[in-house]
């Protein structure tokens, strides 16, 4: 099957990951007989830099006819001038409103050969496997009004959320479709003992899951599912959350996995089901890590584990989806490790650990 894949990599560590898993992509296509055609474009401070604009028009749309995207990184200090009339994250906005993503898909995977990695027990940690699921275009960040005053008793500020009937419903359902697909199980968050658009959020997960009675639905406070993320992982298989709740449990649970540089995620436009492709927004979670960028070190991983969720989502290639995330797990199992989840001993390079991910692929096929 012929794709065409945009492969924006940004700045810092950005493009250094994501020419690793464009590495492991193109050898998905030698071994299955595909063919990606990659379409590179500039973003971020990159894209400030050489054109003025965090983003070109050109870019946005190499990116909307794409049959998806494979994102690395914006930012970094050169950009961070609070006066500076454009920041590189607003190529990030940007893209997400031209694709219309409004599902971020987390998964959270403890591998057993990295339980010396983390800061957490191994006995809380084994075994974890769960997916954050948060709402990205609506609720408290985007909603109006919004702003600043300055009143005859000081300064003010306001912030709103909101949500409709139809957004939490979209993002459900993803959650409910993920759910089904995995252990069946779907932890919906909430704060329904304060707020109103929480209340709104728990009577129409309950009514949705009349839809889906093979999945069990649990209703939990924010406050308590940050806790229980920490205390007993193992508990959770898929939790949806709205934007804010969701911002900040999918970092808490980045945690449990050693290293941010691990950890992959899907944007989605559309309810993943089975057999279906998505437009999607494919990238690591973590950021452009100026402190490493351009020595070599960067873990390439969370960018090779977007891209399988690439070929799951968006190309419905699911045993090439398998076969990556396999050859991840095979190339950990034997002992590579990159700087951030290396306890002592040898380290291995962005490259190099792109490299073994190739050839674990080629010895399972
Ligand atoms: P960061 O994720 O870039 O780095 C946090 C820490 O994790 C650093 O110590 C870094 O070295 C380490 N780290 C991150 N990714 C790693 C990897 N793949 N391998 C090994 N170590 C890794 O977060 P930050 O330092 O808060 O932000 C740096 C810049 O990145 C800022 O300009 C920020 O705005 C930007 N940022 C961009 C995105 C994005 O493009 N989606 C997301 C987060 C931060």
């Amino acid at each position: 099957m012929e794709f065409d894949i945009a492969v924006l990599g940004g700045d810092g560590i950005g493009p250094e990951v994501t020419q690793q898993s464009v590495k492991v992509l193109k050898s998905v296509e030698g071994l299955f007989g595909h063919r990606f055609n990659i379409k590179e474009g500039d973003v971020g401070g990159a894209s400030i830099d050489k054109h003025g604009t965090p983003v070109k028009a050109e870019v946005l749309d190499v990116a909307a006819s794409a049959d998806a995207v494979l994102f690395g990184a914006v930012g970094g200090p050169k950009w961070d001038d609070p006066s500076a009339s454009m920041r590189p994250e607003e190529a990030i906005l940007q893209l997400r409103a031209h694709l219309g993503v409004f599902a971020n898909i987390r998964p959270v995977k403890v591998y057993p050969w990295l339980a010396d990695s983390s800061v957490l027990k191994p006995s809380v940690t084994k075994d974890v496997d769960l997916v954050v699921i948060r709402e990205l275009t609506g609720g408290l960040y985007y909603a109006l009004p919004k702003g600043r005053t300055d009143t005859p008793q000081g300064l003010s500020a306001v912030d709103t959320m909101r949500y409709s009937e139809v957004e939490i419903n979209r993002i459900l359902r993803v959650g409910f479709e993920l759910a089904r697909s995995r252990q069946k199980k779907l932890a919906s968050v909430d704060k329904a003992n304060v707020l109103e658009c929480s209340r709104l959020w728990r009577f129409l997960a309950t009514q949705m899951s009349e839809d889906y009675p093979d999945v069990q639905l649990e209703h939990v406070l924010v406050d308590s599912c940050a806790m229980l993320l920490i205390q007993q992982p193992n508990r959770y298989d898929v939790i949806v959350a709205g934007n804010t709740f969701g911002d900040i449990l999918s970092d808490e649970a980045a945690v449990l996995a050693s290293s941010m540089g691990l950890l992959p995620s899907a944007s989605l436009s559309d309810v993943p089901v089975a057999g279906r492709r998505i437009p999607g927004f494919y990238e690591p979670i973590h950021g452009t890590a100026p402190d490493i960028a351009g020595k070599g070190i960067a873990n390439p991983i969370g960018s090779i584990l977007s891209m399988a969720m690439m070929l799951r989502y968006s190309l419905s290639l699911t045993e090439e989806a398998a076969s990556v995330e396999r050859a991840v797990d095979r190339v950990l199992q034997d002992g590579y490790r990159t700087a951030d989840v290396a306890v002592g001993g040898a380290t291995t390079s962005t490259a190099e650990m792109g490299d073994q991910v190739v050839a674990a692929l080629g010895s399972a096929g």
